[in-house]
């Protein structure tokens, strides 16, 4: 049976050339790249679903906000345009633009993070993940378990293991836990939403024991649509509406608004804490830019400002979703295993299961992404061990992901069905053939990371 795809909520005004090189071509450029997706060119990709970070297609109201971006260094019209509709949203006492999602981390960690100490949250992502190491501290994932069996269908994968997390703070001590947070939509975890009342529960929890509890909310409207999808009670609530339920159990949120604001380049950092605040604000000026304008331009921040509102727009979180269940749908259809059911923003191939001649330390996930580029000119991200694998602080022993995972990113109102439909037969023709693949070793690897700028070389 095809998969249900809505017709888009908005038409085409400008479009941006994509070009398919010849096979040959595709070969010199991922020889040259060291075989990491991350050093191609792009214009020798044909679709480029590495990441919907930032790749967004702005709209009209967006582009004539940025007409309208006031420019002053300090208290510019732009920065209480953005201030309106962040404290209309999210509700904190006090918020900085940052230049991205990392930047807001950085922060953070730079404030809370002292070395020896732990972060507890259902997933951290890679670059939430590195900051709190860069800082010595240590990131503990403690999602429930149907989180790591790809099949399962529960309606709620990204969920925190409450258990867990209490098990977790009783044996840490409450004085080495700075803060606790939890990712929406769970997106080293498969995209998987988190529930309202698990929201709510994490909340209580981390309150009860007097640590402060931050959202990672780079996909917080995706997030919301699931609850009212999925969560009883939801159904008759708006996005916005069940977005400020989510916030108003939280201390303070971290934010990419290259993800569900859609906009090209920007962040938040929110919080209620008013020392804390204090110290954020010398952290952003010492390394971003004024309190006001955070690393961004005035333009950028109106940019967000629509952004914010668009990304809760319910036709568009209705088309958004179908889209990622459609292509799942086209590749299930072939067989290919994926993470179960589709999150947000993108499909999570399970490499693992589809090449399970390859171990870990040979990279299934690297292995079929440079596939998918000599196939089609597709491409996408591994989130396995080039991303994930580290060395054991205590035992120096290496320690491998769960899951060998290639992410298809789907960019927010970029490409259209024909494209989703083309991905999904160069999928299918790999893995028709895919016991034939052999994995790939490292050739140069830094030490955090290292996905963006490993270099690899193919086994024999
Ligand atoms: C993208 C992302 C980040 C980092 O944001 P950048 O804007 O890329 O720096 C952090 N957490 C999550 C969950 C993300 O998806």
């Amino acid at each position: 049976m095809t998969p249900n795809y809505p017709p888009e909520p908005f038409r085409i005004k400008v479009v941006e050339p994509i070009r398919l090189i010849p096979p040959a071509e595709r070969i010199k450029a991922i020889q040259t790249a060291g075989y990491n997706p991350f050093s191609l060119k792009a214009e020798d990709i044909f679709i480029d679903l590495l990441t919907d970070s930032g790749t967004g297609a702005m709209s009209q109201h967006q582009w004539a906000a940025i007409m309208e971006g006031d420019e002053s260094y300090a208290g510019a019209r732009s920065y209480f345009r953005l201030k309106d509709a962040v404290d209309d949203i999210f509700g904190f006492k006090h918020f900085v633009p940052t230049h991205q999602g990392r930047a807001a981390e950085n922060i953070l960690s730079a404030v809370l993070v002292k070395p020896g100490c732990s972060v507890p949250s259902n997933m951290h992502f890679d670059t939430t993940d590195a900051n709190i190491r860069a800082r010595g501290g240590r990131p503990a994932n403690l999602v429930i378990d149907e989180a790591f069996d790809p099949a399962n269908p529960h309606p709620f994968k990204g969920n925190m293991d409450l258990a867990k997390l209490k098990a977790f703070i009783e044996q840490i001590g409450v004085k080495n836990i700075p803060f606790g947070m939890i990712t929406v939509t769970n997106n080293a975890g498969g995209g998987q939403p988190v529930s309202m009342e698990n929201i709510k529960a994490v909340a209580a929890l981390y309150h009860a024991y007097g640590i402060p509890f931050y959202i990672d909310a780079a996909r917080y409207a995706e997030n919301a649509y699931f609850i009212k999808l999925r969560e009883p009670g939801f159904a008759d609530k708006t996005p916005i509406e069940i977005a400020r339920e989510m916030f108003s159990y939280a201390d303070g949120f971290c934010m990419s608004a290259k993800k569900d604001a859609i906009v090209n380049i920007g962040g938040l950092l929110a919080l209620n804490d008013e020392t804390a605040f204090r110290q954020v604000s010398n952290e952003l000026i010492l390394r971003e830019g004024f309190v006001s304008y955070g690393g961004l331009a005035g333009r950028d921040l109106d940019a967000m400002a629509v952004g914010l509102y668009e990304g809760l727009d319910e036709d568009y979180l209705a088309y958004r979703l179908s889209q990622t269940a459609y292509l799942a749908g086209l590749l299930r259809e072939q067989g290919i295993g994926l993470i179960e059911p589709p999150g947000g923003h993108a499909i999570y191939i399970d490499a693992g299961s589809l090449l399970p001649h390859i171990p870990h330390g040979e990279f299934p996930g690297q292995t079929l992404a440079v596939e998918m580029y000599l196939e089609g000119a597709i491409r996408a991200c591994e989130i396995g061990s080039v991303m994930f694998a580290h060395p054991d602080p205590d035992t120096g022993e290496m320690i491998f992901p769960r899951l060998e995972l290639v992410r298809l990113a789907i960019p927010r109102r970029v490409y259209t069905q024909s494209h989703l439909n083309y991905l999904a037969e160069t999928i299918g023709k790999i893995a028709r053939r895919a016991d034939q693949l052999r994995g790939y070793k490292f050739t140069y690897a830094p030490e955090l990371l290292r996905h963006f700028t490993a270099r690899f070389e193919p086994l024999k």
